[in-house]
C-alpha cells in the first residue's frame, strides 16, 4: 500500500514537471495594435494564446505607456467568475472546469492620451493557475506612437539635393518631399574655355543647386598673322589665336603668282631666222621666252624675170635691202578676165546650165556653170480627203519637171494621240510612194535618151 502511494506521488510529481515544461511553451500574441494612434482616437487589441497548460484560472495584467489610456477590457472565454478593472489593468477568470486556455482569451480598448515623440508600450501578462499553484505565464509587448490629430509643422528645410522635410513640433513626425526647383538663373556665363553655371532655387525651402552650362564654341579670335609667306608658286600659311582659350586656327594663303615685266628682245629676228623675246619675274628667277617670226627678205626694185599669165605663176628676182641676198619671188597667176558670158545651156529645175565667154587677155574660151532654177509648182490639189480620224493630202506639181510636193491636211476631229500616230505613219508611206514615182520618171527619161542616141548613131552610119 505504501509502495502504491509513493508511486502515485511520483506520477503526480512527473506530471507537474510535464505541466511546468509545457507552460514554458505558452505564447501570447497581440493583434490590433496600430503603429500610430492619433491623440484621442481608440483601438481594440485582442490577446491570443497557444501552447497553454491545463489550468483552472487565469490572471491578466495590462501595462500601458504613459501616453496611452486603458478604456475597457473583457474576457472572451466562459467561466464561473470573470472580472476586469480598467483603472488597475488587472482581471481574473475562473474556468468552469480545468483545461487548456488556447485561442482568443481577452480584448481591450486603448486610447491616445499624450502626443509624444517616443513609442508607447502595450504590454500584456497572462498568469496561469491550476488550483492555487501558478503553472506558468505568457507575455506579449507591442509599441504604438501617439501622434497629433493635426500636426504643428515647422518650416520646410533642405535634407539633401533631392528632398526637403518639415517636422511636427508636437509629435516629432517628419514629412519628406522632393524639392520644387524653379526654372533656374544663369549665375555665370559659359565661354569657350570654362563651363557656365545655372542656379536653381527650391520655391518651398529656398535650397539651391548649381548645374553646369556647356562650354560654347564661339571663340574670340584676333586678326590673322602670316606664319609662312607665300611665294610666286607655293602657298603660305596664316594663323589666328583665341584670346580666351588660346585655340589656334590655320589657313592657307594663295600663291601670289609671278610679277612679270615687259617683253624684251633678247635675240633680234633676221630675214630667215627666228628671234627671241624674254620677260622675267621681278620676285623670283622665273623667265618666259617666245619666238619672233623671221622677217622675210625685203625687196627693193625687184626685176620680173617671168611675167605671170591668166593661168600660170610668174617670177621676180631682187636683192634684199637687209641682208643683200638675191632671192626669187613667185608672182601669182592673174586669172582670166571675161567681160560678157553667153548662156549656152539654160539651167532647168533639175539640171545646171552652162555659159561661155572670151578672156580679154588671152582670147581663150572660158566656160562656167549656171545654177539650177527653182521648181515652178502649180496650184495645190487635194489628192486624199481628210476624215474625222485620218489626215488627208494635198499635192503640188512642178509644171516643168513633174516634181510633186505633198502637204498634210489635218484630220477633221481627232482627239486621240494613237490615231495621230497612225496618220503620221500613213503619210510616211505616201511620201515613200512619191519618191518611188520620181525614181520611175528618171529611169524612163534615161531609157528614152539611150534609145534616142542609138537611133542617131544608126542614121549617121547609114549616111556615111
Ligand atoms: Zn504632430
Ligand atoms: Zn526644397
Ligand atoms: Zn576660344
Ligand atoms: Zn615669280
Ligand atoms: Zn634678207
Ligand atoms: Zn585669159
Ligand atoms: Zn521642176
Amino acid at each position: 500500500m505504501k509502495k502504491i502511494l509513493s508511486l502515485v506521488i511520483c506520477l503526480i510529481l512527473m506530471c507537474s514537471v510535464v505541466i511546468t515544461a509545457s507552460a514554458a511553451n505558452a505564447t501570447a500574441t497581440l493583434s490590433g495594435v496600430p503603429s500610430e494612434i492619433k491623440k484621442d482616437a481608440t483601438a481594440t487589441v485582442t490577446v491570443n494564446l497557444s501552447g497553454t497548460p491545463t489550468i483552472s484560472s487565469a490572471l491578466v495584467q495590462i501595462e500601458l505607456g504613459s501616453g496611452l489610456t486603458l478604456v475597457s477590457g473583457e474576457w472572451k472565454k466562459d467561466g464561473i467568475m470573470k472580472d476586469f478593472n480598467a483603472t488597475t489593468g488587472y482581471g481574473v477568470l475562473a474556468l468552469n472546469s480545468a483545461g487548456t486556455f488556447d485561442g482568443t482569451v481577452f480584448s481591450f480598448v486603448i486610447k491616445g492620451k499624450t502626443v509624444s515623440a517616443t513609442a508607447q508600450n502595450v504590454k500584456v501578462i497572462v498568469t496561469f493557475k491550476n488550483g492555487s499553484a501558478e503553472v506558468g505565464t505568457a507575455t506579449a509587448t507591442k509599441t504604438v506612437k501617439v501622434v497629433c490629430a493635426s500636426h504643428s509643422f515647422g518650416a520646410w528645410a533642405k535634407v539633401d539635393n533631392s528632398n526637403h522635410a518639415r517636422t511636427c513640433s508636437a509629435c516629432g513626425y517628419k514629412e519628406t518631399k522632393a524639392h520644387t526647383w524653379n526654372g533656374g538663373t544663369q549665375t555665370k556665363a559659359p565661354n569657350c574655355k570654362d563651363y557656365g553655371t545655372k542656379t536653381f532655387t527650391c520655391t518651398t525651402c529656398n535650397a539651391t543647386k548649381i548645374e553646369n552650362i556647356a562650354k560654347t564654341n564661339t571663340h574670340t579670335y584676333g586678326s590673322w598673322t602670316q606664319t609662312k609667306a607665300p611665294t610666286c608658286t607655293a602657298k603660305g600659311t596664316e594663323t589666328r589665336t583665341c584670346s580666351v582659350c588660346s585655340k589656334t586656327e590655320t589657313r592657307d594663303v594663295k600663291a601670289t603668282g609671278h610679277t612679270l615685266g615687259d617683253w624684251k628682245t633678247t635675240k633680234e629676228a633676221t630675214c630667215t631666222a627666228k628671234g627671241t623675246q624674254t620677260r622675267a619675274c621681278s620676285k623670283c628667277s622665273y623667265k618666259e621666252t617666245k619666238d619672233i617670226k623671221a622677217l622675210g627678205h625685203k625687196f627693193s626694185n625687184p626685176t620680173v624675170t617671168k611675167e605671170p599669165t591668166c593661168t600660170e605663176k610668174g617670177e621676180e628676182k631682187g636683192v634684199c635691202t637687209r641682208c643683200d641676198k638675191e632671192t626669187t619671188n613667185a608672182i601669182p597667176a592673174k586669172g582670166h578676165k571675161v567681160e560678157n558670158y553667153t548662156v549656152t545651156t539654160a539651167p532647168t529645175c533639175t539640171q545646171k546650165g552652162e555659159e561661155e565667154g572670151t578672156c580679154k587677155t588671152c582670147n581663150e574660151k572660158v566656160k562656167r556653170e549656171v545654177a539650177m532654177v527653182d521648181h515652178t509648182y502649180g496650184e495645190a490639189v487635194v489628192t486624199k480627203e481628210a476624215t474625222e480620224t485620218e489626215s488627208g493630202i494635198s499635192t503640188k506639181t512642178c509644171t516643168a519637171c513633174g516634181d510633186k510636193v505633198e502637204e498634210e491636211i489635218p484630220a477633221l476631229g481627232t482627239t486621240n494621240d494613237n490615231d495621230n500616230t497612225d496618220t503620221n505613219t500613213d503619210n510616211g508611206d505616201k511620201n515613200n510612194q512619191g519618191n518611188d514615182i520620181m525614181i520611175w520618171v528618171v529611169a524612163g527619161v534615161l531609157v528614152a535618151s539611150i534609145i534616142a542616141v542609138v537611133v542617131i548613131l544608126i542614121i549617121k552610119k547609114k549616111n556615111s
